[in-house]
Parts: C-alpha cells; structure tokens; sequence
C-alpha cells in the first residue's frame, strides 16, 4: 500500500515539480528549507490550493479525482486554529461531525493525546502544545484517510514542542491513518517519520527511510533527548 503524489505548480516566481512515493501507513516527512515548496504540495494535496497538476492516489483511490470535501484529508497548521468559542469537547466533536466508521478510537485517541483532563477548558485557556494535541485530535476523530501536518510544531517554544513529541511519537506506534508531516526540523523528522522526502527549491532530492535519505544527505540525525530515536 503507497500514498503516490505527483505535483506541478506554477507560482509567478516559483514552480513545483514533485513527485514522490512512500509507504502507507506510515508518517512521510517532507523536509527541506523555508520555502522550497513544502506547503505548497500540502495544500494541493488537500485541495486548498488548485495546483496546475496534482495526482494524489492513496492505496489505489485518486483522491485528486473528488472534490477536497470528499478527499477526507485531516488537516493540522501550525497554529491550532481551534473554534476559540468551542470547548475541547465540542471542539472535538466536531472532528466527529459526519465522520464515517473506521480506525479510530476516539476514546483511545483522547488517551494517547493526553487531553481527557482539558475537555471542559476552552482553547484561549491552553498552551501551544495542548491546542495541537487538541487540533490533532479533532482532525483525527473525523477518521481522515489521510492526515497532513504542516509544521505542527514550529509555533511552539523548545520546552513545549519537548513536551508534545512523546505524544506524537506515541500516537505514531499506534496509529494506522496514514500521514504526511511537514518539518524544517531534523529532531522531529528523525523522532517521527518513517519515510524522508528532501526538498530542495521545489524539486524532490531524496526519498526513502529516513536513515539512508539523512545518512545520503549527511544530515545530523543526533537528537538532543532521549528515547525514540531511530
Ligand atoms: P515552504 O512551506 O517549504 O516554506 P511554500 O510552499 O510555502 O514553502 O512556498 C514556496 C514558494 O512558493 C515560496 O517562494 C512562496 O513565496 C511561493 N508561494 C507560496 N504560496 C504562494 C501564493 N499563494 N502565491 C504566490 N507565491 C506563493
Ligand atoms: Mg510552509
């Protein structure tokens, strides 16, 4: 089983060319420098941006084919963007709002995020790390085919993203949505990927487990904590 994405985008001073495969499920990392196209190919995979080409096939089903509400891809930005006048209940909730059976248990998931004790609390009352746990909750509630992670961490200061990473790292062991996570950061590429997509200025440089594309590369997989390391 693969996720498959072929892109083309033509931005006024940018172009995409992207093409990768990676096994799923699995966390597939795209990992590059600020604005060789990461977001972009997220955003046209999940329908937000009209791309000139896309072709996103998902264990056989060409979700570039339906329309973005029909892809059922879970989306988390950088920023939470929680509904603020929402408690986490219902902030949860309505991940749950129309979502079809499968996998996931919503009740197992608010375990693994650690959130069962914020449910009563609004987003203006929790820190950075506990608005993505939540964020990520709500998109994984609505049992997405796929979940895409834009830089999930990047809002958030050392100690918080330190303290989210475990959660993540233990809701990959468990989980079977497939997801594609996009990083600028090495420690959370090598805590949480499988796969490693190496961009560079819009093209794809590099794909495969993530060891032998970092080790190919020569970038530093050396982590500053401890477990979960590959
Ligand atoms: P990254 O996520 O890797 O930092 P982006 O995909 O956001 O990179 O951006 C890649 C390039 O595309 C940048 O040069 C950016 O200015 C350009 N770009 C992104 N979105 C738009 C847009 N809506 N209109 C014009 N240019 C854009
Ligand atoms: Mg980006």
């Amino acid at each position: 089983m693969s996720l498959d994405v072929f892109l083309r985008h033509r931005f006024p001073d940018f172009s995409a060319d992207v093409s990768f495969s990676a096994p799923a499920p699995g966390v597939t990392a795209l990992f590059g420098p600020s604005g060789c196209g990461k977001s972009t190919v997220l955003s046209a995979v999940s329908g937000l941006l009209r791309a000139d080409e896309v072709r996103v096939v998902l264990d056989g089903i060409v979700l570039s084919d339906l329309p973005p509400e029909r892809r059922r891809i879970g989306v988390v930005f950088q920023e939470g963007r929680l509904f603020p006048h929402l408690s986490v209940r219902d902030n949860l909730r309505y991940g749950l709002r129309r979502a079809p059976p499968g996998p996931i248990d919503p009740d197992e998931t608010v375990e693994l995020l650690g959130i069962g004790h914020l449910l009563k609390r609004y987003p203006a009352t929790l820190s950075g790390g506990e608005r993505q746990r939540v964020a990520i909750g709500r998109a994984l509630l609505s049992q997405p085919r796929l979940l895409v992670m834009d830089e999930p961490l990047a809002a958030l200061d050392a100690a918080r993203k330190a303290e989210i990473l475990p959660y993540l790292a233990r809701l990959r062991d468990s989980l079977r949505t497939p997801v594609l996570y996009v990083s600028h950061a090495m420690e959370e590429v090598a805590r949480l990927a499988d796969t490693l997509v190496l961009m560079e200025a819009g093209r794809v440089i590099g794909c495969g487990p993530v060891g032998e594309i970092a080790a190919r590369a020569d970038l530093p997989l050396a982590l500053g904590n401890d477990a979960g390391a590959i």
